[in-house]
């Protein structure tokens, strides 16, 4: 049976040509880049040029780029080394962040902080008025999401950043989901700190970026070493960071083939699952202010009777499609997607919704196929 992967929000596969890249760094080459014989001098070359390369295409000078070990330390690493380097004792987010961003900002009212959420609208988009609303004096720190990795979300960054540093506060960027879709200018958007996971764009896992502009203070999160400028203990992920770079050069060189492609695979998606269903489901994704990669629906109730959406998932996988539905398990019990909540959706809807996300190596015959069995499903289950 085949497997069709429609979870790419979630992890994409490595690209061949970024593990041919990696793959020198796993075998013979395998020097520590801070040790100065030849191995370690020809590995800390190599993540050098990666970092050159990923300046580039972000617009940054190479020393702002420190590489981590993926989205959660970066976005750790903004909120809690901005808190604790400032006089400042606040910070703002929102309530449709992911847990990368919402657990250190809860972390942080531990030792003394304040925060303030602020509310998404029912698309999941920050209202810029709401920031300037809350912003304050002692605003240290704000941290909003580029794109929201369950409904597709896009924020004003650009706007979001000019409100922040009017008030003189830090700007930080959670760009995990929207880096090597859309083409990121950390000048352009004006972000003081921003974060890319390398997972997300056809890289390998365990690797990441913090963006962090020159002159803008933060005490590390890791630390050890000398590494990263000080910004950043541990041993560099040769191979990762390699395999990172690659990563990057080909989303960015690739990036109107690849965003052609899945933009128009979402709408001969979007469009199957309205022939189906039409008023039995609902788009959750803010259509026309959404990322090209992520459609998200929910079934709707028939006489208060939900489809389950765990049951869901599990009966597609079966059929060999693999997706999600952004619910999390907390205590045994499966609690519906935050973001859904965020934006109004019922409790019971949220737990009846599919996010399918999609790929560079996704076709329309493989959605012929999720269509055709999600219909036989989803009636099985007793819908329509
Ligand atoms: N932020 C967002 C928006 C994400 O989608 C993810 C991954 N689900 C993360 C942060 C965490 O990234 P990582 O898996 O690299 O730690």
């Amino acid at each position: 049976m085949q497997t069709i992967y429609l979870d790419h929000a979630a992890t994409t596969q490595v690209d061949p040509r970024v593990l041919e890249a990696m793959l020198p760094w796993l075998q013979g080459e395998f020097g520590n880049a801070s040790s100065i014989h030849t191995l370690g001098r020809a590995a800390n070359v190599a993540v050098e040029e990666a970092r050159e390369k990923i300046a580039h295409y972000l617009n940054s000078t190479p020393a702002e780029i420190i590489f981590t070990s993926g989205g959660t330390e970066s976005d750790n690493t903004a909120i809690l080394g901005v808190l604790a380097s400032s006089n400042r004792k606040e910070c703002i987010t929102s309530n449709a962040e992911h847990h990368a961003v919402l657990n250190p900002v809860e972390m942080a009212q531990h030792f003394g902080f304040q925060s303030k959420i602020l509310p998404v609208s029912n698309k999941g988009i920050i209202d810029p008025k709401h920031l300037s609303a809350e912003l304050s004096e002692q605003t240290s720190i704000v941290s909003l999401m580029h794109v929201n990795n369950e409904n597709g979300a896009i924020n004003p960054i650009k706007e979001l950043a000019a409100i922040s540093h009017k008030n003189g506060s830090i700007f930080h960027t959670d760009a995990v989901q929207s880096a090597g879709k859309f083409s990121l200018d950390v000048e352009d958007l004006g972000v003081d700190l921003l974060s890319i996971s390398g997972h997300k764009l056809y890289g390998p896992k365990g690797v990441g970026i913090l963006f962090a502009k020159a002159g803008i203070e933060f005490k590390p999160f890791m630390i050890g070493g000398s590494q990263e400028r000080k910004r950043r203990a541990g041993t560099l992920n040769v191979p990762g960071i390699v395999g990172l770079g690659k990563a990057i050069e080909l989303a960015f060189t690739e990036m109107s083939e690849r965003s052609n492609h899945i933009s128009g695979l979402k709408s001969y998606l979007q469009n199957g699952l309205s022939n189906i269903y039409g008023d039995q489901i609902q788009f959750n994704n803010p259509i026309g202010n959404d990322a090209y990669h992520i459609v998200n629906i929910s079934f709707l109730s028939k006489n208060e009777k939900y489809l389950d959406g765990e049951m869901l998932l599990l009966n597609l996988d079966i059929e060999g499609i693999c997706c999600s539905n952004g619910s999390a398990c907390s205590s045994g019990a499966i609690e519906p997607s935050h973001v859904l909540l965020a934006t109004g959706v019922p409790s019971k809807t949220a737990k009846s919704s599919l996010r399918l996300s999609l790929g560079k190596n996704n076709t329309v015959e493989q959605l012929d196929y999720v269509l055709e069995k999600l219909e036989k499903i989803t009636k099985r289950m007793g819908l329509g």
